[in-house]
């Protein structure tokens, strides 16, 4: 398996070069004395080094030795507590924590390069810090003073970790009908009751204490996903001075036996009486958990990315190395008996395939991330309004579309080791597994598809679309002559989004179908679509650069590929939107 390297040049380039973020922190007041380009740099650095030498080299031995489940205790893989213990010093478990509550306060647009790089190195291991950062975020945004000072300054020290309890064995996307119950106690806590499947850390050795977020319902909670509310149920009770006190009667059933993500514990969690207390107002429980729930899209969005840039890391060292087979004449190097991998047009397809998802990917999930830091910074109130726009409309996108993509990619990172890629050794077929898991989770891909289309799209008439399409025309009229078949391509993408969506809206009231039906094309449309405006806006940053860098040249070829090759795709889809719903259910049951 080859060492993992973080693409900090990449990470750089797309930050600084292509989003500007050090312009947009010196005018944020909450952010102008902590950030800039220098600072950010050295803290992706001081990353790099942490999921690099501490987090990477576990990986392996995760996958294959798992966790362990005996008496209601998870052991965690060899070296999980000792880079657990390490990587909570360093302070990168509250990276983005509340500074106020013990955290670093890092714009998302930073943590995102982070959360990519923990990622890559093992994306089992990156959970216990990832839910940790997300509980974190909805404790802050819904909970009393009281609960945010317990439990958050223990939480980003990573003294402790957090867990999201949603899933019932009844009751997976469909949460209306979660049976777990809250009885009010007399002394103003709940009694919690029910069981909770698939808990990711739901029980481990990693920490002291473990704090559950729950999704409950109250004796008198109204049908349906409006009586759903959100406690905090700890492992261990908290005196008021703050040492562990009773065990809670919460504990896990057993842990799942999986495809992927070996390291992480997916536990089955029994709650009997457990000792809780409400978050945010009764009955509000869903709309607490998004906060959570928004965080964590983007973040398992980034598992996909961070999948396919480690594959991507070891597909290339062995198509520059292996050699089989003859390339055309003038590729061949005849003082050895076969050429590299790397002279083949299909080799170079699968690679810049990859490459392609991978940098569009992480200008996404930066894009992404710096309209989130503005949602919450920006100092005058429409920007911060705009670009929550802009994040309700690629949350979804970012948890799906880079996920399929990332799948994809390490499918071709397997590839191109041929049947070395299937057997263990190289560990190609790990990331394959591990990524696999990101389309399931945090809702399903066609879930995320459904809200993009149903809720955000369709649910706006399509005004949310409008901050995405008024910057794609922004950098369509920066794109020159040496761009115009790009831009040419490009605008009629837009074109044909705009005309989709003209189409769906309208067979909206007559065809109760049609959403359901078409949401998963009308989801990877948009993420084209969105790749093509980051490819073309990095391609102009790369093209006007001083530097003789080869980076700068690899990128503009790239965003030639990606137009060649990977745009075009959308034709197919634009063609199988443009069918509506009518053919999913010209079948009776019994015709399947
Ligand atoms: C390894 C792992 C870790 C997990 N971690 C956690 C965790 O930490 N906390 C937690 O609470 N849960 C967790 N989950 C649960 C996960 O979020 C759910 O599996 C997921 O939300 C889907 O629910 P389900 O499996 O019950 O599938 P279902 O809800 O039964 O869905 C089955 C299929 O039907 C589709 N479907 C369902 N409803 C609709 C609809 N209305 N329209 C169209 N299609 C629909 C789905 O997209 C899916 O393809 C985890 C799961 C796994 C496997």
């Amino acid at each position: 398996m080859s060492d993992y390297k973080a693409s900090l040049q990449d990470m750089n380039f797309v930050l600084h070069e292509v989003f500007g973020v050090a312009d947009d922190w010196a005018v944020m007041p909450e952010l102008q004395e902590m950030m800039d380009a220098d600072t950010a740099t050295a803290i992706l650095e001081e990353a790099a080094k942490v999921t690099e030498g501490l987090i990477a080299p576990n990986a392996r031995n995760a996958d294959e030795q798992g966790v362990s489940y005996r008496d209601a205790t998870v052991t965690t893989p060899d070296g999980y507590k000792e880079a657990f213990r390490q990587l909570a010093e360093g302070g990168w478990v509250g990276v983005t924590a509340n500074p106020e509550l013990g955290g670093m306060g890092l714009p998302k647009v930073i943590s995102a390069q982070y959360e990519e790089m923990m990622c890559a190195a093992d994306i089992s291991f990156s959970l216990y810090s990832g839910l940790t950062a997300g509980a974190i975020i909805a404790l802050d945004s819904h909970a009393s003073d009281e609960i945010k000072q317990t439990y958050i300054p223990r939480m980003a020290a990573g003294e402790w970790t957090g867990t999201m309890c949603l899933t019932e064995p009844h009751a997976g996307t469909d949460l209306g009908i979660i049976r777990t119950k809250a009885e009010p106690q007399a002394d103003g806590s709940f009694a919690l009751s029910g069981t909770k499947i698939f808990i990711t850390g739901g029980e481990h050795d990693l920490t002291d204490n473990i704090i559950h977020l729950v999704l409950a319902k109250l004796p008198d909670a109204p049908a349906g996903s409006k009586g759903i509310s959100l406690f905090i149920v700890p492992k261990f009770l908290v005196n008021e001075d703050g040492s562990l006190g009773e065990r809670n009667a919460v504990a896990a059933g057993s842990v799942e036996h999986k495809m992927g993500i070996h390291g992480s514990a997916t536990c089955v969690m029994n709650f009997d009486g457990a000792k809780g207390w409400l978050v945010g107002e009764p009955n509000r429980g869903l709309a607490a958990m998004f906060t959570m729930m928004n965080y964590e899209r983007l973040g398992v969005g980034i598992q996909g990315l961070g999948a396919a840039a480690r594959s991507y890391g070891t597909a290339l060292d062995y198509a520059k190395d292996r050699r089989q087979g003859r390339g055309a004449k003038a590729t061949q190097d005849t003082s050895a008996s076969a050429d590299t991998l790397l002279v083949h047009g299909d080799i170079r397809r699968m690679l810049l395939t990859m490459k392609a998802f991978i940098e569009g990917g992480r200008a996404f999930s930066s894009y992404v991330g710096q309209q989130l830091d503005r949602a919450k910074y920006a100092p005058h109130a429409e920007e911060r309004e705009a670009a929550d726009k802009l994040v309700a409309l690629l949350t979804p996108v970012a948890k799906a579309f880079m996920t399929d993509t990332g799948l994809e990619a390490t499918i071709h990172g397997q590839q191109i080791l041929g049947g070395h890629g299937y057997v263990r050794e190289w560990g190609q077929e790990q990331w394959v597994r591990d990524c696999r898991i990101a389309q399931i989770y945090e809702g399903t891909n066609g879930i995320q598809a459904l809200d993009l289309l149903g809720r955000k799209v369709a649910g706006s008439r399509g005004e949310l679309l409008k901050p995405l399409l008024a910057d794609i025309e922004k950098t369509l009229n920066e794109a020159g002559d040496n761009w115009s078949k790009e831009a040419a391509q490009l605008r009629a993408a837009t074109e044909a989004l705009v005309s989709v969506t003209e189409g769906i809206l309208k067979q909206v009231p007559t065809d109760e179908n049609i959403i359901n039906s078409l949401a998963v094309e009308y989801l990877q449309l948009v993420g084209y679509v969105a790749y093509a405006y980051l490819w073309l806006r990095m391609a102009l940053v790369a093209e006007a650069s001083d530097s003789t860098d080869s980076f700068y040249t690899a990128k503009v070829k790239t965003a030639r590929f990606y137009f060649a090759k990977l745009l075009p795709r959308i034709d197919g889809l634009v063609g199988a939107l443009e069918s509506g719903s009518e053919s999913l259910y010209l079948h009776d049951e019994d015709d399947f």
